[in-house]
Parts: C-alpha cells; sequence; structure tokens
C-alpha cells in the first residue's frame, strides 16, 4: 500500500482549524466521497485540529492511498500526550474507516483514514494536481461562513437520513406483511397436516377394529365347527356299527333289496364319517390346538411309506408317480406324521387330477429350509382360483371334479398343518400344464419359525437419537429390534436373518433409502419384506415410484414414536 502527498497545512491558529477543516472537506468532495464522508471527514479535522492546537502548530498532511483508494491525514504536534488525551481525540474514531495516534518522545500524531467508494471515478495526475490548485487557493471563509456553509450540509444529510429512514420504514412494513402471509401459510399446512394426520390414525384405529372383528369370527366359526363335528361323529359312528351288526352272520339273514339298502347305508356312512373326522382335524387345527411332536425326522423313510401306500390310490393308469430320493437333504425337526399327512394328501390330490402324464415329489435344501415339492402335468388351476383352493370347501370346477372324491378340505387342513410345523404351503400352476405344490419347513423345527416369536425390527437410521429414541419405544413394545445407521450395513442385517419388517430412512449414507429398496427388490428371497419408510423428505419431494417396495411412507416429522409401534404390528400382520 502507498500513498501520495496531496496537501500539507498548517494550523497555528483558531482560523487555520476552519481552514483544514474545508480543505479536508474539498480534498474528500473532489475525491468522490459521499456527502455523509465529507461531512465525517471534514468534523474529524476541525476536532483533531481544535484538541491539539492547544499544544502547539499542528501539520496536517493530506495523502490519497493506492491501491485501494483512501483519503488520509496525519495530523502531527511536537508535544507528548497522556493516555486521557488519546481517549478525548479517539471521540472521532467512529467517523473513520482508520483512526490510530502513533506517539513517539516529543512528538504525536493522529492519522485517520476514510475510503473512497468504489463507484467513485480515478483521478488522473493533471486532475489531481488541478483539485489540489483549487482547495489550495479556495478562500477561507469568516467562521460565521464556515458556520453557515456547515449548517447547509448538515441540513441535507439529514434530509437524506429521512429518506433513507423512511425506505427503511417502508421495507420493514412489507418484511412484516410478507411475514404475515408465511405464518398464515405454515398455519394452514400444519392444520391440513394435522388432519391427515387423524385421518390416518382414524384409519388405523379403523383397521384394528376391523381385523379384531374378523379375529373374533373367524375364532366363532372355529368354536361351532369344533362343536357340530363333535356331536355328530357318535351318530355317524353309530350308523356305521350299526350297519356293521345288521351285516353280521350271526344276525338275521337280510333279502338281496335290504343287503344292497344296506350297503348304501355303508357307504354313505363311511364318507359322512371322513367328512366329519377332516373338519373335526381342521377345527383342531384352526383353534391352534393340534400339537406338533417334534423329533428328528429323516425324510427318507416317510418317502418310501409313501411310495409304497400310494401305489394303489385312485388314479389314472397313464399317469406314473416318482418320489425322488430326498439325496443330500439333512434331518429335519418336525412331526413326521403331520408331514406325511401333508405330502399324502398333495400326491393324492396330484395323482386325481393329472389325467395323463407324472407326479413327482422332490425335497431340496434352501438354506436353513428343506422344499418338499409335489409338482404334476395334470389339468392345472387357474390363477383366479390358487388362493381360493386354500379355503374350506373351495372345489375348482372341472371335468374331473364329479369323478373325483373330494371333501374341499384337505388342502385348508394341509396349510395349517404346516404352519403349525413352522412352514408354509405355496401353489403354482398353470392351466394345461399341471401344478407344483411347495411345503416349505425349517430345518430347525417349529422353534425357528414359530410365528408367536416376536415381530422383528430392523430400524435403519442414521440420526443416533432419532434411532435410540424409536427403538426404545420398539422394544417396549415387545419387539425384537436391531439397528443399523448406514444402507450397506442394513442389506448385510437383512440379508443375515430377514426381520418382519424394516423401518428405513431415506437419507443413509453409504447406500441411501432407495439404493437399499432397489437391492431388496432385486433379491427374490428378500422381495416380501415390508418396508416402511420414515422420513423427513417432504411427501412432495418424494419420488413414491421410487419406493414401489415400501408398504407405507411416515413423515418423520409429523409422526409420533408411539404411532411407530401400531404401524409395526398392521405391517407385520398384513405380511403375516
Ligand atoms: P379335495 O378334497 O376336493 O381334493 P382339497 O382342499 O384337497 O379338496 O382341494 C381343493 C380343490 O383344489 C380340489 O377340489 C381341486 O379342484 C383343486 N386341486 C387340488 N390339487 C390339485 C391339483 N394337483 N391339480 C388340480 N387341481 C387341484
Amino acid at each position: 500500500m502507498s500513498a501520495r502527498e496531496l496537501l500539507r497545512a498548517v494550523v497555528a491558529t483558531e482560523a487555520d482549524v476552519f481552514g483544514v477543516r474545508r480543505q479536508g472537506r474539498q480534498l474528500a468532495a473532489g475525491l468522490g466521497l459521499e456527502n455523509q464522508d465529507q461531512i465525517r471527514v471534514a468534523a474529524a479535522l476541525s476536532e483533531t485540529g481544535r484538541r491539539l492546537l492547544p499544544l502547539g502548530r499542528v501539520t496536517v498532511i493530506f495523502a490519497l492511498e493506492a491501491p485501494q483508494p483512501a483519503l488520509l491525514f496525519a495530523a502531527t504536534v511536537a508535544a507528548d500526550v497522556d493516555e486521557e488525551f488519546v481517549a478525548a481525540l479517539a471521540v472521532t474514531r467512529g467517523l473513520m474507516d482508520r483512526w490510530s495516534v502513533e506517539r513517539e518522545p516529543g512528538r504525536t500524531t493522529v492519522m485517520m483514514a476514510r475510503r473512497v467508494p468504489d463507484k467513485a471515478a480515478t483521478l488522473t495526475d493533471d486532475q489531481l494536481g488541478a483539485l489540489r490548485t483549487e482547495v489550495v487557493s479556495a478562500q477561507t471563509g469568516t467562521p460565521l461562513e464556515e458556520l453557515a456553509e456547515h449548517n447547509r450540509q448538515l441540513l441535507a444529510t439529514l434530509g437524506e437520513v429521512q429518506t433513507q429512514r423512511d425506505e427503511l420504514l417502508r421495507l420493514n412494513a412489507e418484511l412484516e406483511e410478507t411475514n404475515r402471509g408465511v405464518l398464515a401459510l405454515y398455519t394452514e399446512l400444519s392444520e391440513e397436516l394435522e388432519a391427515t394426520n387423524r385421518g390416518v390414525v382414524a384409519l388405523y384405529a379403523e383397521l384394528e377394529e376391523r381385523s379384531a372383528q374378523l379375529r373374533a369370527a373367524s375364532e366363532a366359526k372355529t368354536r361351532f365347527l369344533a362343536n357340530v363335528t363333535h356331536e355328530l361323529r357318535s351318530p355317524v359312528s353309530s350308523i356305521t356299527g350299526l350297519t356293521r351288526l345288521l351285516r353280521d352272520p350271526l344276525s338275521d339273514p337280510l333279502s338281496a333289496e335290504q343287503s344292497q339298502q344296506l350297503d348304501l347305508i355303508d357307504a354313505s356312512s363311511r364318507s359322512l364319517l371322513t367328512l366329519v373326522n377332516d373338519l373335526l382335524d381342521l377345527a383342531k387345527a384352526e383353534s391352534g390346538r393340534v400339537e406338533p411332536a417334534i423329533e428328528d425326522t429323516d425324510l427318507r423313510p416317510i418317502f418310501t411309506t409313501l411310495r409304497g401306500t400310494l401305489r394303489a390310490a385312485p388314479r389314472s393308469a397313464d399317469t406314473s408317480l416318482v418320489v425322488d430320493d430326498p439325496v443330500g437333504v439333512p434331518v429335519i425337526h418336525t412331526d413326521p406324521i403331520m408331514l406325511a399327512q401333508v405330502l399324502r394328501n398333495l400326491l393324492t390330490n396330484a395323482l386325481k387330477f393329472t389325467p395323463d402324464g407324472e407326479v413327482r415329489l422332490t425335497a431340496t435344501v434352501d438354506g436353513a429350509w428343506v422344499a418338499l415339492a409335489v409338482s404334476d402335468t395334470g389339468i392345472g388351476i387357474p390363477e383366479a382360483e390358487q388362493d381360493r383352493v386354500f379355503e374350506e370347501f373351495h372345489q375348482v370346477r372341472n371335468h374331473l371334479q364329479a369323478s373325483a372324491q373330494g371333501t374341499g378340505l384337505g388342502l385348508a387342513y394341509a396349510r395349517r398343518l404346516a404352519e403349525a410345523l413352522g412352514g408354509t404351503l405355496e401353489l403354482a400352476s398353470e392351466v394345461g400344464r399341471g401344478s407344483t405344490f411347495t411345503l416349505r419347513l425349517p430345518v430347525g423345527g417349529p422353534a425357528d419359525a414359530r410365528p408367536d416369536q416376536p415381530i422383528s425390527v430392523l430400524l435403519v437410521d442414521d440420526d443416533d437419537t432419532f434411532r435410540g429414541a424409536a427403538a426404545q419405544v420398539l422394544r417396549g413394545c415387545g419387539f425384537g429390534v436391531r439397528e443399523a445407521a448406514d444402507g450397506r450395513t442394513a442389506l448385510a442385517a437383512i440379508a443375515a436373518r430377514p426381520p418382519d419388517v424394516v423401518l428405513l430412512d431415506l437419507r443413509l449414507a453409504e447406500l441411501d433409502g432407495f439404493a437399499v429398496i432397489e437391492a431388496l427388490e432385486a433379491d427374490e428371497r428378500l422381495r416380501s419384506i415390508p418396508v416402511v419408510v420414515v422420513t423427513a423428505y417432504r411427501a412432495d419431494v418424494v419420488d413414491t415410484a421410487e419406493l414401489r417396495h415400501a408398504v407405507a411412507v411416515l413423515d418423520k416429522t409429523s409422526t409420533t414414536l408411539d404411532d411407530l409401534c401400531g404401524v409395526v404390528v398392521l405391517t407385520a400382520r398384513r405380511r403375516g
């Protein structure tokens, strides 16, 4: 930074104070300082001059600083000053951009500077020379004239300040108006959000109530079935018993017609007894009263027995039954009698509905599960019926149905047994090509997959505070909770032990929530795990198309932690 001297003046009398004051103001005006700044410079100079003059002659040097242009002035007096004097001088500090006092023995200099505004034109050397001449040659007026000039400038400045204040007031009013608008919008939005929230809560309550009603109805049906069936069994048993007695060689001989009628009674009562027994089994299974007798079970003897007993099952001569040896399948922890019952049921059905082709039983291992598949190349089941065949008494209308014996209870019962064993029974079928019923059982037994185990939740959120609080609430509701702070850890945890429900934040490190959803979607094994997105993103920002896997999207800012328990129960139940 360099400074170029513009002018030097001496203050030896009171009148000289007015002189430097005028010179300072003129230089400031010439260099392009604004009106208010000119007054500041003039006031600082006259005040400094006035205070230093009693100490002796004051030399004032005006200079122009570069490259960042500023008007500098240094007022020097050959005297020492004390701290108190410096403090008194400092009244002008606030008028300047830079202000300092340099004290050497026998000499005191007050340095002051005011910046030239950027918009001011830079003066050439010639213009600076002309300005200096103008300032030096100008006459300093009498103190009265200076005072008048001073007043005129002050008035002009006051006018400017007033305009600025008016502008400020106007801006303030505008700001207040905007503020009111924002507040109104906020209130409106909050109310809307609250209304939506209330709607969601009401919906959940209704869902809860509906599922409670459904549960009650289903329990009533089961009770009814169990009671009626139980009452029916004794009379039907009596009929079969009495029929047997009538046919006893020791009883009175029967006419040919009586004997024929008795055959009909016998056949009818036997099929009635089968139906009643099937119903009783099903009612027992539905009320959860089937207690599997779990033991280490080798599939080979079961397969051998099925191969033998089903040789005589009703079927077309053109259909072959193939029971593959369960090679490489470990001993599984299950109830062998129930397992055989389910497989026999599936194989009998397959033989019934395969007029020409093959029925095959295979067993394969899939991680901790064994998959037992009964596939046939029979008539198949239309897609619209595939869920319904698992309902009680549902039979598909087809040309084989009339000749096929059956009650429509077999698959309903088989699925109950599969569930009691901790497994699942699923169907894939295509009309004209055949069906495959797959029974999946946990190798480790029902305890490995017991449905009444606590619901397991994986909570994925990078916000430690929220995650901690939510985990505590969820544990309080009796769920098994695991936590993950980023997307990659979450995927690893899901793959290691799939949870019943995933609560997923979207903004995550490593892999974000969208990527986690995409990865789950791509994995056949994990696709069915329900994901509830819990996010602070505004709903309209979230692209729901990218969240196709998610069953719900909750707004973190409006969902209370207590809501989470209800959401988890409903989501897990929906999956179940
Ligand atoms: P049912 O005693 O009538 O066999 P199920 O509950 O075992 O009762 O089966 C219900 C219905 O599902 C059957 O009546 C039949 O229409 C259909 N079904 C079952 N298994 C097969 C199969 N392998 N192929 C075609 N249809 C089948």
